[in-house]
């Protein structure tokens, strides 16, 4: 095999309760790559269409995350050549669903598959969270992890990597209602509190307890009550316009929960079966007309794959 394409799917970092570390990997929204091997050594990224990004190697998550792979990929198999990359993208940068973290699962997945995978999917979380230094500063696999694995995946540490895929509930449907303002990363860290109350760390502590039970059980009103985020929450919303009125609609119409997806400003609500899914779209989106901001929504199944070759 020479070449590859590849659906690289959008992601919801966070799930309220499981901030930095908890994460879901969408079905019906995502972006391609094409990679191919090529005789020249190195990566080069020859094309992207769909936004305004880099194509210079070390400025383009893809790219520095293709590095992070070869690099160790030398050591378990033989090659002499390179790889191209083509990015098209259709999830936006900074919506907060896993932009830049498609693209570094991506193309790790990709050049993977083209050497005869000689990692598992566990093991290219550590390659594709090199690349997400590029686009927030940090290696971080909170998005990268379900992007990867499919699911809900929990990122337990660091030290080394410790990450926990779990099965979807089968009938969980994740609504995504996305502004089309930016949030910066950057500002929605900073107005966050380096200390935190003892009574806020139990009670969210609590919540993430209930969400991991709940998944594993199929207890759909178990996850519902623990999707509550008593710590970053509060110190967010005002960044997101009629975040509380958006919220509250998806509630009013029975999701399980609601919040922020990563950093914002995209707002997901999770709901029982596509029925309801359908109606909490419709009530958040109602809820944003009248601030003259566009947006787009999604609705979508929870990707049990992940990052997967589109065969033609
Ligand atoms: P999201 O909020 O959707 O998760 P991120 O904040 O993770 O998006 O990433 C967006 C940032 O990463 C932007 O500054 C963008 O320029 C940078 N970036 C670099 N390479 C890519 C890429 N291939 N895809 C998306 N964003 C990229």
């Amino acid at each position: 095999m020479n070449e590859i394409k590849i659906f690289c799917p959008a992601t919801i970092a966070n799930l309220n309760c499981g901030f930095d570390i908890m994460g879901l990997c969408l079905e019906t929204i995502g972006d391609k790559m094409i990679i191919r091997k090529s005789p020249e050594k190195g990566i080069k990224i020859t094309k992207i269409t769909g936004a305004n990004l880099p194509l210079e190697t070390e400025k383009n998550v893809a790219g520095v995350a293709a590095l992070a792979i070869c690099k160790e990929a030398i050591n378990r198999v033989s090659f002499k050549h390179g790889f191209e990359i083509e990015i098209h993208k259709k999830i936006k940068a900074g919506s907060g669903i896993g932009s830049s973290s498609a693209s570094a699962a991506g193309a790790v997945f990709g050049i993977n598959e083209l050497l005869g995978k000689p990692f598992s999917k566990h093991e290219l979380v550590n390659f594709a969270m090199k690349g997400e230094v590029v686009a927030s500063g940090s290696e971080h696999a909170d998005n990268v992890a379900p992007c990867l694995l499919g699911g809900f995946t929990l990122v337990r540490g660091y030290n080394p990597l410790d990450v926990i895929r779990i099965d979807a509930p089968s009938e969980i449907y994740a609504v995504v209602l996305h502004p089309n303002i930016e949030v910066k990363t950057s500002d929605a860290r900073a107005v966050l509190h380096p200390m935190i109350s003892l009574k806020d760390a139990i009670t969210q502590t609590g919540n993430l307890g209930g969400l991991i039970a709940g998944l594993y059980t199929n207890d759909y009103n178990l996850i519902g009550r623990s999707l509550n985020d008593v710590l970053i929450e509060p110190l967010r919303k005002h960044l997101i316009p009629n975040f509380d009125q958006v919220k509250n609609a998806a509630l009013q119409n029975g999701a399980l929960g609601s919040g922020i997806s990563g950093a914002g400003p995209s707002i997901f609500a999770l709901c029982k079966c596509q029925k309801v899914a359908e109606k909490v779209a419709f009530a958040m989106s109602e809820s944003y007309q009248n601030t003259g901001i566009e947006f787009d929504m999604h609705i979508s199944k929870i990707n049990p794959n992940g990052v997967n070759i589109i065969k033609n």
